[in-house]
């Protein structure tokens, strides 16, 4: 761990500079909640690691489009992500971004609330915590760098272009993991891909912002009912766009409202993505007029923050080895290689932002084979975009659980180097002792061997 501030700034400071033509073992497309998990447990178990992220921080959803609130840690009662994730989260809370798990009521002012276990953290905190992460690993890294391309002959592919401010370069790699959550690298190389039909079925954007000088005591004392009144009201009258009143606190006065929604729009077509962050910001104005007027503990609230990207909760997805289905979500299937374990809830938008919520019995289990694919040898991909009916992407795309399967990744990947990069190659019984020694849970098997008496 940085001993000192200065340690970090001395790591920072000498960061290797990334040249056209420079060779990795490993590249990571995306340092969001999964591809960071990723490139940290990779490059720990010291492969040469490049990651590559399209915005100015780590973290992803969770902190460029303020996704405040982990879930997936819990199912019931049991935490089943543990290793690098957990760390993570340990870390946040140690840095004061964070107070710790809480019970919560999902959707509270929606017709079907639920009750799970959440972890609320400040997303500024969250960027601090992944930069030490990534510095720490020794891996190199790449702001502001957009992968628009990927060189692949003969199932395998040899290198990715960066779009960078200062020009385009070409880096190469043994291996591959695609952390995009939009299938960036897949789609380059050919892999075939699921969801691309379905535009209108998509489930919605919410662009999130940041309130201050909340009375969040107020606003909590609120019964659901008088929650679900004032939610009805603002979308009878136009000023909020759907029912879920969700709010994430931030210290004892900020909160982050997860309350736009917009459909129909296509977060991978540029025009559609501009026209939803205007929208979306159209909808933070009027939102937010709503609450200062008729939300108790908003009457002093001021605007901090709108996030720097709209929330896409869904695009495409690898059509991989193994497709994951509902039912194995909703009957937990076991699987001989299962490398994750997923908690729920199944939480799918459809049209309107009307919601199906579910909590699965137990934790379910997600095997490898849902990462990669017959037709691109060198290539995991991870995240919410690895291979799921829309369905199960609804209750594997919560942060810890991409956070767990990122970890696997970064394994899996590992291991795939001294196989020229063959991903397909790696037993899986390998990965679920590297990844049990490292603190996780890769099926519920390990679970089950922690809670026996001693
Ligand atoms: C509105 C909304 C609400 C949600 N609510 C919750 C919640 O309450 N709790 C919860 O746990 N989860 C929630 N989620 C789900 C969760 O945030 C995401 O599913 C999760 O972050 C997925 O992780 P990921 O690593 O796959 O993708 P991301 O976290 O999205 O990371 C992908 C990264 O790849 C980068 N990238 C993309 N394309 C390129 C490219 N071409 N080149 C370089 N980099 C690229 C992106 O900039 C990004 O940083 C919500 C999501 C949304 C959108």
């Amino acid at each position: 761990m940085i001993g000192s501030r200065s340690e970090q700034l001395k790591l920072a400071s000498s960061l290797p500079p990334v040249r056209s033509g420079d060779q990795f073992d490993i590249i990571v497309a995306g340092g969001g909640a999964s591809g960071l998990m990723a490139a940290v447990s990779a490059a720990r178990r010291t492969a040469r690691v490049l990651v590559i992220e399209a915005s100015g921080c780590f973290g992803g959803a969770g902190t460029t489009a303020m996704v405040a609130q982990w879930l997936g840690f819990y199912n019931g009662e049991t935490c089943a992500v543990g290793g690098l994730p957990i760390e993570f989260a340990e870390r946040v809370i140690a840095r004061r971004g964070a107070h710790g798990i809480e019970n919560y009521v999902l959707a509270e002012a929606t017709a079907q609330p639920l009750r799970l276990k959440r972890l609320p953290f400040n997303p500024e905190v969250a960027k601090l915590v992944a930069d030490e992460l990534v510095l720490e690993s020794g891996a190199s890294a790449l702001l502001h760098a957009y992968i628009t391309g990927a060189t692949s002959t003969g199932g395998r592919i040899s290198a990715v272009q960066i779009q960078t401010s200062g020009g385009r370069i070409e880096v190469r790699a043994s291996c591959f993991i695609d952390a995009s959550g939009d299938a960036v690298v897949a789609r380059k190389a050919g892999a075939p891909i699921k969801g691309r039909e379905s535009v209108q079925n998509r489930m919605g954007m919410s662009l999130v912002f940041r309130l201050s000088h909340v009375n969040l005591e107020r606003f909590r004392a609120l019964s659901r009912q008088e929650k679900r009144a004032i939610a009805l009201e603002g979308v009878a009258r136009g000023e909020l766009f759907w029912d879920v009143l969700s709010v994430s606190p931030v210290g004892v006065s900020d909160a982050i409202c997860l309350m736009s929604h917009l459909d129909g729009l296509d977060s991978l077509d540029g025009s559609d993505l501009t026209r939803a962050e205007l929208i979306g910001r159209y909808q933070v104005g009027r939102i937010m007029e709503f609450l200062k007027r008729r939300m108790p503990g908003f009457e002093s609230s001021e605007l901090a923050a709108i996030a720097s990207h709209i929330g896409v909760r869904e695009s495409v997805r690898l059509d991989g080895d193994y497709l994951l289905t509902e039912d194995d979500v909703v009957n937990s299937s076991s699987f001989e290689d299962s490398i994750a374990l997923g908690c729920g809830p199944l939480d799918v938008h459809e049209q309107g932002g009307k919601l199906r919520l579910f909590m699965p019995a137990q934790p379910f289990e997600i095997p490898v084979r849902t990462m990669t694919s017959a037709f691109v040898h060198n290539l995991v991909v991870t995240g919410r975009a690895i291979s799921a009916s829309r369905e199960a992407n609804g209750a594997i795309r919560h942060q810890a659980t991409a956070m767990a399967l990122g970890q696997a990744a970064g394994h899996l990947a590992a291991h795939a180097v001294a196989l020229q990069g063959d991903v397909r190659a790696v037993p899986a019984k390998l990965l679920q002792e590297g990844l049990a020694a490292a603190g996780g849970f890769p099926t519920r098997r390990h679970l089950r061997a922690l809670s026996a008496p001693g």
